[in-house]
């Protein structure tokens, strides 16, 4: 028998965020995994960002989580996704050495206070009442807690598929979580199955690269984490390959379609689609000639790549045929073949929108387990869910992200108020507020509660503050700056403003509305900011943005307004949505079986019409008056 406040169930992406803020918060945290030497463990590419993704990972880290940092320490390869489009669509990526990403993250566990691993398998939750009160393993041990984020990833009910073979397991070469599926199921969970794949790995010195494009990392790459002050890893050893599919690999997969699980009818899943199988390329995408496939370097010292692109679960011998087909691969040798996945999801609209379950008070789900596909959502939801757990603990009010303030937040309301009927994966077009919640401000957004929850320090938030107080300050005194084209600036300006081939002034202008023309820089203007102490790259971006896209800021933050007025509107627990005249018998249903906790959820639940929120707000009104004992 053992004794904790909060045990997290998992050891991958989200159990390790989870379990390492549990414990930074003070709670005597336990992470119950079923092995120590794959905590940490990227399971499909060497990958960390992405478009959609690079944002929830700055997020992550000015929150005070540890996936930014690891990344930044064991990164060989950065790149800025969409450097030529708008700020609010940058997504920062990274290319990461498998084993030292797996090494760093094993560390910082292993010396992190507060936090037990137990090598074992969680095999049932034990509750008293609604309550979680503890957990049972297959070793036999007990462990009494008041939490417990299960962050079990693919591993509940997992199945392998490669051709016909099929193999019970979470991941190659490791079990399935059998008895914790079964012990949820008994708590009155429903598990759907959700399916995903691998593509194989490939020997490096079986490759010919100078048949293929090569893809280098930025010049100057930029990190993750804003606590990050250098780079450790040479960035030009191992550069990216682009090759692609041919109509002979096509053929290969045509042919043998009727071997491939998903199309045989062995798996009954939904697919990720958004990174599909080849077989599904084939299929949905049957007039496209050829598919990228990039080659991502697995480590410094290893002689694996990842082609990334033909993930897929057709047999290993037509995997092989399918490799060879495949300019710069004629000879390659797979180390490790390629495999689909089933594995088992809790339907996300299970959860409160700070990823506790309805059913179980103390019970949180994160990552995969909800749905989603992913490192960094899986990340990310390890972070609020360990948040939150620790809040519990501490008998605090839970902390939930708006929609409008972060992409963790857009993330978890669509969970968990629309739910999703295949795995769920970031993207920019998600986000409504994306010129307002963007990669570069993650820090002045995510900061604050970082600091308030003891994750992030006093030193660190404080340079945080210094910054934004110098960016406010310039934009101050860009907007102050008044320049008359007669006067000795005026002509210097329009020296500068005909030189970068932009009309020179004739009206007397603010440095602010030169700022705005798309053709002029700040650089440009610097010889007249000469009193200004030198501003970082980083700071200077974040003034042209605020400057140059004011007016469409300006609207989002109004749109947000009008946005918070619904959703700040709460919707007691106790609400009985049978005694409200004028809302159809359905949408009652529905909105008794979501529980929306404000207005604003309620509205984003599919089915639920404009009228009825309207009813539903003059109800709200009238109840909140007539509790406080007004009319
Ligand atoms: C074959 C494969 C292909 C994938 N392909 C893609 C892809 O193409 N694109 C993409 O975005 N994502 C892909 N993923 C998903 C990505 O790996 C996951 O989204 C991410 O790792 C999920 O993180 P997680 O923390 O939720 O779970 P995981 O990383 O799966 O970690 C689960 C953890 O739970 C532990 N565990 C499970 N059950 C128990 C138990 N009963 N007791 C104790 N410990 C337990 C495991 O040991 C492990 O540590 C793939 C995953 C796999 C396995």
């Amino acid at each position: 028998m053992k004794e904790f406040q909060c045990v997290v169930i998992g050891a991958g992406h989200a159990g390790v965020e989870a379990a390492l803020v549990a414990a930074r918060m003070g709670c005597q945290t336990a992470m119950v995994t079923l092995s120590k030497d794959t905590i940490g463990q990227m399971s499909c590419n060497p990958a960390i960002g992405g478009v959609g993704k690079g944002q929830l990972v700055k997020e992550i880290d000015a929150l005070g989580g540890e996936i930014g940092l690891a990344a930044d320490r064991t990164g060989i390869q950065f790149r800025q996704l969409n450097a030529s489009k708008g700020q609010a669509v940058r997504s920062s990526r990274c290319q990461s050495d498998r084993k030292l990403y797996k090494q760093y993250m094993q560390k910082v566990i292993a010396t992190q206070e507060n936090l037990t691993v137990i090598e074992d398998q969680a095999t049932e939750v034990l509750v008293k009442g609604r309550e979680v009160c503890g957990l049972k393993t297959a070793a036999g041990l007990t462990i009494e807690t008041q939490t417990i984020v299960i962050a079990a990833g693919t591993f509940l009910r997992g199945r392998m598929h490669m051709g016909p073979q099929v193999t019970e397991g979470g991941r190659a070469g490791e079990i399935s979580s059998l008895r914790l599926a079964d012990s949820l199921e008994s708590l009155g969970f429903e598990i759907l199955s959700f399916k995903t794949g691998t593509p194989p790995r490939l020997d490096a010195s079986t490759i010919d690269f100078s048949k293929m494009e090569v893809q280098h990392s930025d010049t100057l790459p930029a990190p993750f984490s804003f606590r990050t002050k250098g780079i450790p890893h040479d960035q030009k050893l191992l550069p990216c390959h682009i090759t692609h599919t041919t109509e002979k690999t096509h053929d290969i997969i045509r042919a043998n379609m009727h071997l491939s699980p998903m199309y045989s009818g062995q798996i009954q899943a939904t697919g990720v689609r958004y990174c599909p199988s080849i077989e599904d390329k084939i299929k949905k995408f049957s007039d496209k000639l050829s598919h990228h496939v990039f080659l991502e370097p697995e480590g410094l010292d290893s002689r694996e790549y990842y082609p990334n692109g033909i993930s897929t679960g057709l047999p290993r011998d037509v995997q092989e045929q399918i490799v060879r087909s495949i300019p710069g691969l004629e000879n390659a040798k797979m180390t490790q073949p390629g495999y689909s996945i089933e594995h088992g999801v809790i339907l996300p609209t299970e959860l409160r929108p700070y990823l506790e379950t309805k059913k179980n008070q103390g019970l949180f789900l994160a990552g995969q387990i909800n749905g989603t596909t992913g490192y960094e959502e899986a990340a990310a939801q390890g972070m609020m869910a360990g948040i939150n757990a620790a809040l519990k603990v501490q008998g605090k009010e839970p902390f939930i992200l708006g929609r409008e303030e972060a992409y963790i937040g857009v993330l978890i309301d669509d969970l968990t108020t629309k739910g999703t009927d295949e795995p769920y994966r970031m993207f920019t077009s998600r986000v409504e507020y994306r010129l307002i919640a963007r990669e570069d401000n993650a820090d002045k957004r995510m900061a604050k509660y970082g600091y308030q929850f003891g994750l992030i320090s006093d030193e660190e938030y404080q340079a945080i503050v210094k910054k934004y107080d110098a960016i406010d300050k310039e934009i101050v005194s860009l907007k102050e700056f008044r320049v008359l084209p007669s006067s000795s600036e005026g002509k210097q300006v329009n020296e500068i403003l005909i030189a970068n081939n932009s009309s020179p002034i004739r009206q007397p202008a603010t440095l602010n509305v030169i700022l705005k023309r798309p053709e002029v820089r700040y650089e440009m203007l610097s010889p007249l900011r000469k009193g200004v102490s030198d501003l970082s790259k980083e700071i200077v971006d974040q003034i042209e943005y605020e400057i140059k896209y004011e007016g469409f800021i300006e609207r989002q933050l109004k749109s947000i307004e009008k946005f918070r007025h619904i959703e700040n509107i709460k919707i007691p627990a106790d609400i009985d949505y049978t005694s409200i005249p004028g809302i159809s018998i359905e949408i009652q249903q529905k909105l008794k079986r979501f529980s929306p906790m404000t207005l604003g959820q309620a509205n984003r639940i599919s089915g639920v019409t404009p009228s009825a929120i309207s009813i539903l707000m003059v109800y709200l009104r009238k109840l909140s008056a007539e509790r406080k004992g007004g009319v």
